[in-house]
């Protein structure tokens, strides 16, 4: 079995129907949600974007060619932004310690195989991502969870 019952997970928070992405729009998915509430787990939302500082909405922002260095569309260095949002979600992490962490694929935040660099959509994770399993957290992407429930 993937996780255990009646505990943490830690998801995006546009998951959950919150408009926190750079559009103002969110990637809410009520199956999934229905699925897991159902099941007695407990969602811990977070949005790294908006830990970080960034204002939703917000420009888009994609990697250089190299490296961890993030621009927003009209050219400006967010690289802090990102990182400090990263740091914030791993402390988050620490203190409820998730069994399983459900993300948004392709995001600079929450990609977990995919992201956008030089405005390419190539294989890739997220800074929190790879932050999170670095520090031996499981991150599953929306995508592949729903093929697996
Ligand atoms: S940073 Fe993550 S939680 Fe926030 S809007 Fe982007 S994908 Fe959703």
């Amino acid at each position: 079995m993937l996780i255990s019952k009646n505990r943490n997970i830690l998801i995006s928070k546009c998951i959950l129907g919150v408009n926190c992405r750079y559009n103002c729009g969110n990637k809410e998915n009520s199956s999934l949600i229905n699925f897991l509430l159902e099941d007695g787990f407990n969602l811990v939302p977070v949005c790294p974007e908006e830990l970080g500082g960034l204002e939703t909405p917000r420009l888009p922002s994609f990697f250089l060619s190299e490296g961890f260095t993030l621009k927003s569309e009209d050219g400006k260095d967010v690289t802090e932004y990102f990182l400090r949002g990263a740091k914030l979600t791993l402390m988050i992490a620490n203190e409820i310690k998730p069994d399983l962490i459900i993300f948004v694929d392709k995001s600079p935040s929450c990609g977990v195989n995919r992201i956008y660099r030089n405005g390419n959509l190539i294989e890739g994770k997220g800074i929190t991502t790879h932050l999170l399993i670095r520090n031996g957290y499981r991150v599953i992407s929306l995508e592949d969870f729903l093929q697996i429930m």
